[in-house]
């Protein structure tokens, strides 16, 4: 081809599919591979789950899209769904992580304005991400994906993860806080747990505060931790959640949920969308969530979690090429002690689909909620067969 058509805003992979089944992936050239991703923790139920893929057809041959200006039942059985899972009162309905989040960031600054605060700032955390919109690249903690895109939005004052008390001691100087915006576990950064009591930390100064406490979990939602939201695993119950990635298991669907006072913040007119919630992406996410419960799937990322992270410690832990493993459900992270972003080509050509990020120094791995266990044993030991490898070769270089 003489012109690239696409922009250039990825590093892509040389391979591309043309088929899935469960945690696999079929390319072009009949080659398959054990998919560790999951599209980025989108499909937790595995490529072409036979209940998505009847949802959205059935669906697709009745009716695709109306219009937020008429009522869509399939929209109040998926808010209904969802609010009974979170446990917090109403959803609104978006296309992706960022625009769920979006209206999260809207809910509190119009929240700050009705209680007279004229300038609402809202705490986000360093090594966050929120997503790729203006208002959403602003309250993420990452100046490489900030940088040439100044002006940022205004109204984010950054704390370190993971900390309290620089929460607390933002508290004390800043008379304009409305809001703690924060991912129960940072995904893009590389998999960082903070430690158990920091929801509910959070939580008690957002009360002092009457701050709202407002989670991402688009990327840790939808049972990838071991419940379907990842602060379930605490006692905490925010005011505002956001989820999309896993919700629809590859259809685009975002949503806002929210509680209380965070949840009657918008009025017709205050925010919408055109596709947000249409009766396809509702009925795609309404199989995902059938699917979750009736398929134990929670308890299934957890009880899978828990044996790969296992099998990974068994066979690297200790090792000087290793830094760290860790994880939580299927969010599992093996940490280098130094970059080694070629990994995921090494492994994909070994068939197995990974993602390294945190800098380039921490493999991801985020499989599908229904990998077997012999799909997991098959991960565990090409990958920790890869490492130890590439350990040796590493080491066996001279030094620069
Ligand atoms: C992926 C992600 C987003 C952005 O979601 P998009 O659908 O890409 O807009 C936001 N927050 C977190 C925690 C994410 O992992």
């Amino acid at each position: 081809m003489s012109q690239q058509p696409l922009m250039n805003t990825y590093n892509r992979l040389s391979v591309s599919f043309e088929r899935g089944e469960g945690s696999w992936l079929y390319d072009t050239n009949g080659n398959k591979y054990l998919d560790a991703l999951s599209g980025i923790a989108v499909c937790g139920l595995g490529h072409a789950h036979p209940a998505v893929t009847q949802a959205i057809s059935e669906q697709a041959g009745k009716l695709v899209h109306t219009s937020n200006l008429y009522s869509i039942p399939l929209q109040e059985q998926l808010g209904a769904r969802l609010t009974e899972l979170s446990g917090l009162d109403k959803v609104f309905f978006a296309n992706s992580g960022a625009e769920a989040n979006e209206a999260a960031i809207k809910i509190a600054r119009k929240f700050g304005h009705a209680k007279g605060v004229e300038n609402p700032a809202i705490i986000v955390m360093e090594g966050a991400f929120h997503g790729r919109t203006m208002a959403t690249l602003s309250a993420t903690g990452n100046r490489a994906a900030q940088a040439g895109f100044e002006p940022l939005v205004a109204g984010f004052i950054r704390a370190p993860f993971n900390d309290v008390e620089a929460v607390k001691s933002i508290a004390a100087n800043n008379k304009n806080v409305v809001a703690i915006f924060v991912e129960p576990i940072q995904g893009e950064s590389g998999i960082q747990i903070p430690d158990a009591n920091y929801l509910a930390d959070l939580r008690d100064i957002c009360d002092e505060q009457d701050w709202l406490l407002m989670l991402d979990e688009v990327q840790t939602g939808n049972g990838r931790t071991g419940r379907y939201f990842a602060y379930q695993h605490t006692v905490v119950v925010p005011d505002v959640v956001t989820t999309a990635k896993g919700l629809g298991n590859g259809f685009p669907i975002g949503a806002c949920i929210a509680k209380g006072r965070a949840a009657e913040t918008f009025a017709p007119g205050s925010h919408g969308s055109t596709f947000g919630g249409t009766p396809l992406a509702c009925a795609a996410a309404l199989a995902v969530t059938e699917t979750i419960e009736k398929e134990n799937l929670c308890a299934r990322a957890e009880a899978l979690g828990q044996h790969l992270l296992e099998g990974f410690k068994d066979q690297l832990e200790g090792m000087d090429y290793i830094k760290e493993i860790r994880g939580k459900g299927l969010m599992l992270a093996i940490e280098l002690t130094e970059a080694g972003t070629e990994l995921a080509v090494l492994a994909k050509v070994k068939g197995i689909l990974l993602n390294v990020t945190g800098g380039g120094r921490v493999i991801r791995l985020l499989p599908p909620l229904t990998m077997t266990d012999t799909e997991a044993d098959l991960l565990i030991n090409t990958l920790t067969k890869l490492i130890k490898i590439y350990a040796a070769d590493e080491r066996s270089k001279p030094r620069k």
